[in-house]
């Protein structure tokens, strides 16, 4: 048995199978090799591998999911088939003298810039089909135990994914009804795979104590996530897992008395209602809000739904989602944040621009005042859905006054062109993210131009405390309770009700059971937390 230790997220504990996860196109290095001919054989016994996956690939989701759906992995393997493509690679190995995976590496960024500078739209979207085939290969030249890997996902639970770092985009492309466990090294509490696990209501270990190359024997081995503990087992002894069983009893019974809250108000001993919602990224995650009788989602990350796909959603797709959320909520409030992207949240079609300090960078409402094509898309998707029922907008990552009038702006142009268009729409009540210390300090303006607030304390706390919220080395600088924090929040919730508007909370300190007194004292109106705390967090503010 070995054992590890982080951070725990989530009071839940889990038992499964390891799943260590590489960023393969990131570990590519030039090398420079003796024999070439050993290396394209090399390199040609990946191909040979990569086409049997692909093969096996295509019948499992022609069985799963349709010829249609399949027919991708057709494609991949005519791109690994292409007598181009494997002349350029092995033209380089040997005149180059370079190593298989360099050499398949920069092939297959030229094929896919190729792909990329296309007129027709077909052709284009095969960028991204060129970057996955060659990563397949990549990691097979690594080493990486595929079938392994694969027959660990064929489960139908209990894979637990163990990674260096995961993105959110990365997070978002696994198949999620198969997680039971996340082990992170360089995560925080507050970094978004940590909240996405939280959301899912699965344990997770961020910040733990390995490297991610003694983690790659533990492919396919045994292993228990404590989110309690913040322990992380691999091979767990007998003794281990009788008392992680018995814990689990713990946590099980502890649901158990907490689901007599289901459906009821949320007031406390005195009376005063507090509108206790849910933070989703996903339609499935808003299923688990309802089951869980929250009321309302007051954070809906749409972020999550430009991080599965490659390429940007459309207004048809972003509109059909938005719609069924409303729609599922019947007359409850679904708050939608405009796409929050930047820092840690990208997918490479974005194309944002590197940045050396890209959590003060380009990120959230930056990014859709500097593109506005994008924000419209988005917005005509919202107002349309907005007929619908109860929908929200939220803005996030806002500073200042002008931002706001900006948005404003572009709010005006929307509706201008939908109205000639004819296309039904509806203003939809629009609020901001208070997540900066300059909009917490400026919330006394901001009220009166807004119909609510919702204040993001994951980042107030980064940007209040200059402390980056993903940097597991800053674990003990980061503190969300710190007085600084905590006044700007008492600040921004005066300056709302002073102006008469609603001011909730969103970021993972609504959560927190050690500041729900302050929360109920200050008059704070909503609580939006993970789906998986509802239930006990009503229990205590019934308490309370
Ligand atoms: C926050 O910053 O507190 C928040 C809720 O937004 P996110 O965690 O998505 O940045
Ligand atoms: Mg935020």
């Amino acid at each position: 048995m070995r054992s590890y230790q982080g951070k725990g997220i989530g009071k839940g504990i889990a038992e499964g199978v390891v799943w260590v996860y590489t960023s393969k196109a990131a570990q590519v290095t030039r090398l420079s090799i003796g024999d070439a001919e050993a290396e394209v054989q090399r390199f040609q016994g990946a191909m040979e591998l990569a086409g049997k996956q692909l093969q096996a690939l295509y019948e499992q989701a022609r069985e799963k999911v349709g010829e249609e759906e399949a027919l991708i992995f057709e494609v991949h393997q005519m791109m690994l088939e292409d007598a181009k493509f494997i002349d350029s690679i092995e033209c380089m190995i040997r005149e180059e003298q370079v190593n298989a995976e360099y050499a398949v590496e920069t092939t297959g960024v030229y094929f896919s810039n190729v792909f990329a500078s296309m007129e027709d739209a077909y052709i284009r979207e095969r960028a991204a089909d060129m970057r996955d085939v060659t990563n397949r290969v990549i990691g097979i030249l690594h080493g990486e135990e595929h079938s392994l890997g694969e027959d660990v996902w064929r489960r139908e639970k209990g894979v637990i994914v163990v990674a260096e770092d995961l993105l959110p985009s990365q997070t978002i492309q696994l198949d999620r009804s198969k997680i039971c466990g996340f082990v992170i090294q360089k995560g925080t509490e507050t970094c978004h795979t940590a909240i996405l696990a939280k959301t899912m209501g699965i344990p997770a270990v961020v910040g733990a104590d390995f490297t991610i190359e003694e983690m790659a024997d533990m492919n396919g081995k045994a292993g228990a996530v404590d989110g309690e503990s913040g322990k992380f087992y691999v091979e767990p002894e007998r003794e281990v897992l009788n008392k992680l069983q018995n814990r689990m009893e713990v946590v099980r019974r502890e649901a158990d008395f907490y689901e007599q809250f289901r459906g009821k108000e949320t007031v406390t001993f005195d009376g005063r209602r507090i509108e206790l919602c849910a933070n989703v990224g996903s339609l499935a995650d808003l299923e688990h809000a309802l089951e869980q009788t929250a009321e309302g989602i007051g954070l809906f990350r749409s972020e999550f739904l430009y991080l599965e796909g490659d390429d940007f959603p459309t207004e048809e797709e972003q509109f059909a989602i938005y719609s069924q959320a409303v729609e599922r909520m019947g007359d409850k409030p679904v708050i939608i944040r405009t796409l929050d992207i930047g820092a840690d949240k990208q997918s490479p079609y974005m194309e944002l621009a590197e940045e050396k300090n890209p959590t003060m960078g380009c990120r959230g409402i930056r990014v859709c005042l500097k593109r506005p094509e994008i924000f419209k898309t988005q917005l005509r998707a919202l107002f349309r859905a907005a007929v619908t029922g109860n929908l929200r907008v939220m803005y996030p990552m806002i500073t200042s006054m002008d931002e706001l009038g900006q948005i404003k702006a572009i709010v005006r142009e929307v509706k201008a062109e939908l109205a000639a268009e004819g296309v039904m729409f509806r203003e939809p009540s629009q609020g901001v993210m208070i997540e900066t210390p300059a909009a917490a300090l400026i919330s006394d303006e901001l009220a009166k131009e807004v119909d609510f607030f919702s204040i993001g304390t994951n980042d107030l706390t980064q940007y209040t405390l200059a402390c980056d919220r993903e940097n597991s080395a800053l674990d003990g600088f980061y503190d969300a309770h710190h007085p600084a924090v905590l006044k700007l929040i008492a600040m921004t919730v005066e300056n709302a009700h002073k102006a008469g508007i609603p001011v909730g909370i969103c970021g993972e300190l609504a959560g927190d059971e050690s500041l729900l007194q302050e929360w109920i004292q200050l008059g704070v109106d909503e609580l939006s937390v993970a789906p998986g705390s509802i239930l006990r967090l009503r229990g205590l503010i019934r308490k309370s």
